[in-house]
């Protein structure tokens, strides 16, 4: 079975950034796997954008050493990537003067879906906004891509939204999570919505907890100083750990349509509780394992910024009354694994004498590694022994459910891409999520900041501070294991 493959319209892509990391990395060996696939038309054009005096030929050079170095050794096709590179020009422009500007107007055509990708610094945002009006480049159908961090409280975000609601509508706004691009985070709500199973038990009454975690092994070595503005609550919490708690306490929408879906992420963002200081957990990786401590990496012996971060949170509403979501994100843990677990209650009574073996149901969502579903549900331990419990994973790996239709996904930053061209924001947030998340997050921060709450030290390698698994255990509960 082969995926289908539906070409989107012909398109301009101007990527401003085009040089920088995010680009090399992420949207141009993204966009190379999009057209080998056939998804991006013969006549459609990748613009990179930046300051560096590069001409075309100058550009292509960086784009194949990128698409090669980011391409995986069995996806590369050599001919395929001299293809591309014919669909990719290169223009220098500066969002802070005037050159340049021209150029681009001639280059960039009218009758094509035209994208602008601001994969710059936020600080860029309203110059290129207002210069593309300016100099007749973007109209009212063009779309721009903006990159995270979309403000870091929500002054700063409101301010972004005003800035970039001045030339362009909010339906030609794409603000990237690419957590959303994924292809499980996707199946989360085809599981939830497109199937009885589920539906009718995901409330409060039958659901005890949800846990969702997001760790790395890696430090914020090489970008520490940035990294030490922010902290992971910022990082990670307000906005991917946000995403994927809206899409599974969401109500299911009347439509899967961008707004439909986003009014009822945003109902959820709207209901959480405020959290109490009790019921957070911050801290900050120390030296080991040969490698150095935060305050070694953020340059900063006294920062008080945090690279974990655990928090109970609560979504006041009748389906979750009672029903607490548990959130943790941090670096330096013991593995790279991303996962949310619905944990089920138990049921309502025991028929079995021997209930030993018994353990909640739990549905787990991997987004890392392994994108895939694993139910664990409770059969009798095979064999003579009379009725004993065990609990096996009902799994769904999709490598192996749907063999190379599996192989062929494409990854989270290749589809929201396609998403772009073809018009259709629902896997976008919208500005009003992203202030109601930072109108959530925001005396979190200042919480703390005004405690002036430290961070508690852990262990590279471990699954994190002390606190945070007393965090569970003074609920009664338990994280599940970080493990690939
Ligand atoms: P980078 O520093 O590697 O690249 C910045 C790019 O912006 C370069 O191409 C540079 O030439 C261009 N640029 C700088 N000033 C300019 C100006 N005045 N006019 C025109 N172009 C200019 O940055 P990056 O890591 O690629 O990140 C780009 C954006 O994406 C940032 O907002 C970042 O927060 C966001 N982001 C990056 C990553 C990542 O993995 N790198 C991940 C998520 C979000």
């Amino acid at each position: 079975m082969v995926s289908r493959v539906i070409p989107v319209d012909p398109f301009d892509l101007v990527i401003f950034g085009g040089t920088g990391d995010l680009a090399r990395r992420k949207i141009l060996p993204g966009l190379y796997r999009r057209f080998l696939a056939g998804q991006m038309t013969d006549d459609s054009v990748i613009i990179g954008a930046a300051r560096s005096e590069l001409d075309d030929e100058g550009y292509r050079e960086m784009v194949a050493k990128a698409v090669i170095e980011f391409t995986p050794k069995d996806k590369l096709d050599r001919d395929g990537l001299t293809r591309f590179l014919a669909h990719v020009r290169y223009i220098s422009v500066d969002g802070k003067v005037s050159g340049g500007w021209e150029k681009l107007k001639e280059v960039v055509r009218q009758g094509v879906v035209k994208a602008f990708y601001f994969s710059v610094a936020p600080s860029l945002f309203g110059e290129l906004a207002e210069k593309l009006h300016r100099h007749g480049i973007a109209d009212a159908e063009s779309r721009i891509v903006v990159e995270k961090p979309f403000g870091r409280d929500l002054a700063s975000a409101r301010a972004l939204n005003r800035v970039l609601a001045d030339h362009f509508a909010e339906e030609q706004i794409y603000r990237i999570d690419h957590y959303l691009g994924k292809e499980t985070v996707q199946n989360l709500m085809a599981v939830r919505f497109a199937n009885i199973l589920f539906e009718p038990l995901w409330k409060a009454e039958y659901i005890d907890h949800v846990q969702i975690t997001v760790a790395e092994t890696v430090g914020v070595d090489g970008r520490g100083a940035y990294y030490d503005k922010s902290g992971a609550m910022r990082d990670m919490v307000q906005n991917h750990l946000m995403q994927l708690l809206c899409l599974i306490a969401m109500e299911p929408p009347y439509h899967f349509d961008p707004n439909a879906v986003r009014d009822e992420k945003l109902k959820v963002i709207r209901a959480l509780d405020a959290v109490q200081p009790d019921d957070i957990v911050r801290g900050q990786y120390l030296a080991g394992n040969g490698q150095g401590s935060y305050v070694e990496h953020s340059e900063d012996p006294n920062s008080r910024t945090e690279s974990y971060i655990a928090l109970k949170c609560h979504v006041s509403n009748w389906r979750w009354k009672g029903t607490p979501f548990y959130l943790r994100t941090g670096k330096r843990l013991r593995a790279r694994t991303s996962e949310i677990a619905v944990v089920f209650k138990e049921p309502p009574h025991t028929l079995f004498d021997d209930a030993t073996g018994w353990r909640e149901n739990v549905l787990v969502i991997r987004l890392q590694p392994n994108e895939g579903m694993e139910l664990s549900v409770m059969i009798k331990e095979p064999g003579p022994g009379g009725m004993r419990l065990k609990q096996v994973p009902l799994d769904m790996a999709f490598a192996t459910a749907l063999g190379a239709e599996a192989a062929d996904v494409p990854d989270a930053y290749e589809r929201l891409i396609m998403d772009v061209i073809r018009g259709n924001q629902t896997l976008f947030m919208r500005g009003d999520e992203v202030e109601a998340a930072w109108a959530w997050a925001d005396p979190i921060i200042q919480g703390w900041e005004a405690r002036g709450d430290k961070p508690q030290g852990y262990d590279p390698g471990s699954s994190g501070p002390e606190d945070a698994l007393m965090l569970m255990h003074r609920d009664g509960r338990r994280w599940r294991d970080i493990r690939e």
